[in-house]
Parts: structure tokens; sequence; C-alpha cells
């Protein structure tokens, strides 16, 4: 009894170590069972396709290393996931504890932070492929000097063991690996054969060339850290690789390498199609152009037609109002220095012509008044409009007494006598108010006030019924045809030795010698006979003329000095320069230069003369001109000093060598004996400054004896000479 008490006893104890045991060993199964199907995160590059890539449709990773592991590791119970490696090559991502294993390895390296790696069985035999740009012979492969990506850092490691002469550069894209293939940076570029096959589809490397005999092939395992975990992985995986037939293998590398993996970019339609496209991108610009161009053409050629119907009269083509003054506006811009008068024309009594010989009869008049008149226009600077019904007014460049003359023939007396021509027992009359520009004109243009002027010009006539023409201000008439016989008869008299230079001797008082003489010109004019500057230098200053006309002047001197020279008779002359004639614009120091050598002759020969009036205008630009003179040698003189608003302030200021006093404006007016004090004191200033000094305009004994006495002794003045004609003056130098 006490037996079977003891063996229940211990049977309880059995059952308990039993149910004990089972509490420990079920989940222990349970946890076996759940290793099964352990999950597995399997880091792989993603830019190698068709081996590693990322599939566009399903935006998974997927390819052939792929396909292959996934085979493997399902077979070793591994619920396997990929994932991209971020890391610049596979031996940083080997560090990364977020990846179980990595792919593609070929041999079993250490990774960046040099531990140990341990590498699965092959799952594939991977061929490697040279590159070369264009097909040519390699060495051998220990002697090579190859590219490859720096992503295959690992990879290179391998085959640095495979082939230890051959030096292997890194380059972090393909971009970089073939720009050091074509620059001859290295002779060929390393990679994976399926890769090659898939990146070679790019139209821009075209020119690079397989090497099929330089062919190696290289494992293709994973691995990990070599740590207890990493080994229970690899040996796992280890037997999913062994159950991978060949079959498989094929089925894989065929099911990616077959697909049409490859996407053009825009770069590479660039290069493939570039050429199709520039000449289409060209064919459509130049179609843009051209319909640009069209366009634009016809735009203006509308507005040119609205234009033409704003500015033109229909029934007789000139100028309508609009256009007139358009026109008249230009002219006097650009045309600020001609003398222009403007007139208003009317036919007297339009209305009973229309009425009585018929409205085509009158519209037949204006066409022919309108031609006669263009004809007799110059198209240039002239213009004639139509105001309105029988009212034409004219833009006329004033050119002397013979204008009128002239229009009267050729135009009015047709007109008048164009009913007549035909037959018709009429005469026209036409009535013209003329009003004459003033320089406020031109500053102010305003085209329709001169019209009304004309206007009211053109009544007076009409109510008058005793003349054809009259003038809204006749004294700008005389004063605008002087001026344009002055401006117009210019470059002729130039030409036809018109202008001619005379001289007035300047003398030493005291010894009573000649000692230069100053050049002034005279004009011979053809119409107006003689004139003097007084008449001409004014109005040539206002046209912009007066350049012309000096240069000719100094010329001229020279010409006569180079002439005495030869005589061996040297003199100097003094020459006028207007103020005008000293512009930024031109080198007048250089101009002087330049013609003392043509005419071999000495600076000194030249005095150059420049009014006291110009060095207040622009005192910046005269000195430094004054300056410049005087350091090539010329006698600068500043003339009519007096007769302006100076400041003795700028005796001090002007670098001037002789003083040219104008008594004539000193003595002419107001009080004698003031006048002499006055003389007195500027005479002796100058002297004290250290000038020279000369005076002109002396008139009598009494002033050269005065000017003697208070140190004056250089004189020019009617008192002794008057000008005269070189003639003269090379006669009256023989003489003395
Ligand atoms: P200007 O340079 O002061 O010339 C002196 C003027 O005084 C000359 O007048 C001369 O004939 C006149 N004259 C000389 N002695 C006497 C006198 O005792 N009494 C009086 N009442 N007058 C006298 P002209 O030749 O009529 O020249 C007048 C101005 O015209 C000159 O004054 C000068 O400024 C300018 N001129 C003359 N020829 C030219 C030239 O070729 N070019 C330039 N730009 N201006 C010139
Ligand atoms: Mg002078
Ligand atoms: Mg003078």
């Amino acid at each position: 009894m006490g037996e079977k008490r003891m063996m229940k006893g211990r049977m309880k104890l059995l059952l308990c170590v039993i149910a004990v045991l089972s509490l420990m060993v079920i989940p222990a199964f349970a946890a076996s069972g759940e290793m099964t199907d352990s999950a597995l995160t399997v880091g792989v590059p993603v830019d190698r396709c068709p081996v590693f890539y990322i599939n566009s449709d399903t935006n998974e990773i997927t390819g052939i290393g792929v396909d292959l592991m996934r085979l493997a590791a399902n077979d070793a119970g591994y619920n396997v996931t990929f994932k991209p490696i971020e890391e610049k090559n596979l031996k940083d991502a080997l560090d990364n504890p977020s990846y179980d294993v990595i792919m593609p390895l070929g041999s079993s390296v250490s990774s960046t932070r040099g531990e140990p790696v341990i590498v699965s069985d092959n799952i594939m035999q991977t061929p490697f492929t040279l590159v070369t740009a264009g097909s040519r012979t390699l060495p051998a492969l220990n002697d090579l000097h190859v590219g490859m990506l720096s992503s295959l850092a690992a990879g290179a490691e391998t085959v640095n063991r495979l082939y230890p002469g051959m030096e292997i550069s890194l380059y972090e894209t393909m971009p970089d690996c073939v720009k050091a293939l074509r620059t001859g940076e290295v002779d060929a570029l390393l990679h994976n054969s399926y890769v090659w096959s898939y990146v070679l589809q790019k139209p821009a490397y075209s020119d690079l060339a397989v090497q099929p005999a330089a062919m190696f092939s290289m494992d293709f395992c994973a691995g990990t850290l070599d740590t207890p975990e990493g080994r229970e992985i690899i040996s796992r995986l280890n037997d999913g690789i062994k159950a991978l037939s060949d079959t498989q293998r094929q089925a894989v590398i065929l099911d990616h390498t077959s697909r049409k993996l490859y996407q053009y970019d825009f770069s590479d339609y660039l290069h493939k199609y570039g050429l199709v496209a520039c000449v289409v991108i060209l064919l459509i610009i130049t179609l843009v152009v051209v319909t640009q161009q069209r366009v634009r053409a016809i735009r203006k050629w509308h507005e040119e037609k609205m234009r033409q119907m704003l500015d033109y009269d229909p029934l007789t083509g000139v100028y309508s109002m609009n256009g007139f003054r358009k026109r008249a506006e230009l002219l006097l811009h650009t045309h600020p220095d001609t003398p222009y008068f403007l007139s208003y024309n009317n036919i007297r009594d339009f209305k009973f012509i229309n009425d009585s010989l018929g409205r085509e009869a009158g519209d037949e008049l204006l066409r022919f008044w309108m031609s006669r008149s263009l004809e007799n226009l110059s198209e240039d600077d002239e213009a004639i409009g139509r105001i309105d019904a029988d009212h034409f007014a004219v833009l006329r460049h004033i050119t002397g007494e013979e204008q009128m003359r002239n229009d009267e023939k050729n135009v009015l007396g047709p007109v008048q006598d164009f009913f007549i021509n035909q037959g018709k027992n009429y005469r026209v009359q036409i009535c013209s108010g003329i009003y004459v520009l003033t320089p406020t004109d031109f500053r102010n243009i305003d085209v329709d006030h001169m019209i009304d002027l004309a206007r009211v010009a053109e009544k007076r006539v009409r109510d008058s019924r005793t003349s054809s023409f009259g003038f809204y201000n006749p004294e700008q008439w005389d004063r605008g045809k002087r001026i344009a016989e002055i401006i117009n008869y210019l470059p002729a008299a130039i030409k036809a030795g018109d202008i001619q230079v005379w001289y007035q001797p300047q003398v030493n008082y005291e010894t009573k010698r000649i000692i230069g003489s100053e050049a002034l010109c005279r004009w011979d004019h053809t119409k107006l006979g003689w004139l003097y500057p007084f008449d001409f230098i004014g109005t040539l200053e206002e046209a912009g003329l007066i350049f012309d006309l000096d240069c000719f002047v100094w010329e001229r001197v020279c010409q006569d000095l180079h002439r005495w020279n030869e005589q061996g008779k040297r003199r100097s002359v003094s020459v006028n320069v207007s103020r005008d004639d000293i512009r930024e614009d031109r080198d007048i120091p250089a101009h002087f230069q330049n013609l003392i050598q043509a005419y071999n002759l000495t600076a000194d020969q030249l005095h150059i003369e420049i009014t006291e009036t110009a060095y207040v205008e622009n005192p910046g630009f005269l000195i430094s001109t004054t300056e410049k003179l005087r350091s090539l040698g010329f006698q600068v003189e500043m003339d009519d000093f007096g007769s302006g608003y100076s400041s003795l302030h700028m005796l001090k200021e002007v670098p001037v060598d002789r003083i040219k006093l104008d008594l004539h404006f000193l003595t002419s007016s107001g009080d004698f004996e003031k006048s002499r004090v006055i003389v007195r004191n500027i005479t002796r200033m100058i002297n004290e400054l250290g000038m020279n000094m000369i005076a002109e305009g002396v008139e009598t004994v009494a002033q050269a004896d005065f000017l003697q006495n208070i140190g004056c002794n250089e004189m020019q003045g009617y008192y002794f000479y008057k000008p005269m004609p070189v003639l003269e003056f090379e006669k009256l130098n023989e003489e003395i």
C-alpha cells in the first residue's frame, strides 16, 4: 500500500516535470516555427538596371538580383524586403544596421569601419565587361587603368584582388566615368555586363564599344558583418542559394534582359534627334519670324494708308492741314538757321468759278495750281498743304529777290491764265498773305499760329483789291532776304574769291615802325556790293557758318605769310577767331598747328585774337584752349578788351600774351576825361601784370600821344592806317 502510494507520488512528480518541460519546450518550438517565416531586409543599389532597378509601374525594387535573392531567401524561409541603399557605396552600407544583408558583393570585403564581412555562396556568376571609347586593342588586364562607379567600391576591391596590376579610378556618376574615358584619363570602364546592356542604349554613348574579349566574371553574393547573427543569416541563405537551379537563374536573367527597360529622357531625344529637332525648331522660328514680319508689314501698310489719308489731300495730292503741320514742324526743327516764310494763298471768288464753270473745272484748277507749285518747291526743305477748300499754305525757304519773280513766272502766271488758255474768258486771281518767320518761331514752333498771321496778311490783300500779295511783317522779309543772300552766297563767294583778306598795320608809336598787322575780311558781294564784317559775321555765326569763312581767312593769311617768308620778309599777322569756332568737337590748336606746318611757318607768326566776351561765356574751355595754343608757340591776344562786361578779375585768370584794348568803345560815349582815367589805369594794371598791350581804334594824334604818355606804345587805328588790300599792304611795307 505504502509502495503504491509512493508510486502515485512518483507519477505525480513525473507529470509535473513533463508539464513544466512542456511549458518550456512548446514556446521554444513555437519560436522555431516563427523563424521559418522571419523577415530579412536586403539593401541593394537601385541604379544598376537590369540587375537592380525600380519598376516604374509598381515603384518597387526589382531586377535580376532581386528575383534571384527572393527565390533563395524564400527557400531559406525568409520573408524578404528590399531597401534602396542610400549610402555612397556598399562598404558604407555594410555598417548600417537597418539592412540585414547587402547585395551584391563579389567577395568578402571589409566594411568602411573595418569590420570583417561574411558573404553568401555565389547566387549567380556575373559577367563583367570592359567598355572603351571606340573599338581599340587593350593591353593585358593587369596593365589597364580602368574607371568604375564609386558605388562599386566593394566590387573594385574584388577586381583588385583578381588583377592586382590593374589601376582602378572611381567616379561618382556614369557621365563622369564616360568623360574620364573620352578624355583618356582611363583606358576602359568596367561594369556588370547586364548593366552595360542597359546603359549603352543611351544614344549619347553610341561611340562606346564593348570589349567582348576582355570579359571576366565575378561572384554575385549577399554579405553582412561577420557576427553570430550575420553568420546565421548567411548560413540560412546559403541553403536557399544551393536550392537555386541554373534553369531558374537563366529564366530570371532572360526575363529582365529581354525587357525594354531603357527609357529615353530629354537629353537622349536631343542627342538622337538633335539635328532633326534643330531643323524643325529653325523652321518654326523662321515661320514665326516670317509671319510676324508679314503681320508687321501689313500693319505698316495699313498705318501708311491711314497716314496718307490723314496727311494728304486726296484731290491734289499735297499735304492736308494735318500733314502740312507735321512736315512744317519737322523742317523748322531740322533747319533752324534757314530763313523761311509761310504764305497763305486763296483764290479770289473761287465759289464763282465752281458755280459758273462747274465744280470739276474748279477741281482741275486746284490740281493744276498744286502741280505747278510742287514743281517749283524743293521737296527736301519746303512744303505745301491744303488747309481747306481753295486755301493753301506754303512753307518756303527765303532765297532772295529773284524768288518772287520766279514764282510769278512759274506758278502764278500759268494759274492766272488757266482758263484763258482753255479759251474761257476768265482770269484767276490769287491772294497771298506772307508771314516771315522770326528767330522766336524756330524756338517755339507753332505752325497754326504762323498760318493765322499769314491769313491776316492775306485778308488785307483780299480787302484792298490792289495787289496780289502782302506781308504780315515786311521788315522781317527784308531781314530774311538779307540773311538768305549772305548764307546762300557764302560757298560760291569763297570759291570765286569774292571774300578778300585785308590787312590793317599795327605800329609802335615811339619807333614809328610797323610791328604787325591784323587780317580783316571784306566781301565783294555779287548782289549787295562791298560788305564789311559787321554786315555778315553775326549772320554767319547765327547760321553756324562762321567756321567756313574763318578757315578760308586763316589759310589765306598763311599763304601770304609763306609768300613773304619766301621773299625774305618775315611778318606776323593777327587773325580773328570767332567764339563759335572754339568748340569742344573742334581741335582749334591742332588746326593752326596743321596750317603752319603746311605753309612752313613758325607759330610766332600767327597771333590769335579771341574776343574778350568769349572768355566770359565759356571760361573753362577757352582758358584750356588758350593754354594749348600758347604751349604750341602761338601768341594769344584778348581782343576788344573793354567792350564787354568783363571783370578785371579775368586779367588774372586768362593766360594771354597781349591785351587789345578797344579805345573806340571806351571813348565813343560818355565823359572823355573819365575814359582817360580808365584807360590810364587799365594800362598801368596790364603793364604791372607783365602782359603786352596794344590799343586799337586810335583815330587822333591826341589819343596816340596820350597812350604813349601812359606807357602804351603799340597801336592800331585809322590815325595810322585803315585796313587795306594785300597788294596795298605789301607796297606800303616796301615804301617804308
Ligand atoms: P576787330 O577784330 O576788333 O577788328 C578791328 C575793327 O576795328 C575792324 O573793323 C577795323 O577796321 C576797325 N578799326 C580799326 N581801326 C579803327 C579806327 O581807328 N576807328 C574805327 N572806328 N574802327 C577801326 P572791321 O574790319 O569792320 O571788323 C569788325 C570786326 O569783325 C572785327 O573786329 C572782328 O571782330 C570781326 N572780323 C573781321 N574779320 C574777321 C574774320 O575774318 N573772322 C572773324 N571771325 N571775325 C572777323
Ligand atoms: Mg580783331
Ligand atoms: Mg578788336
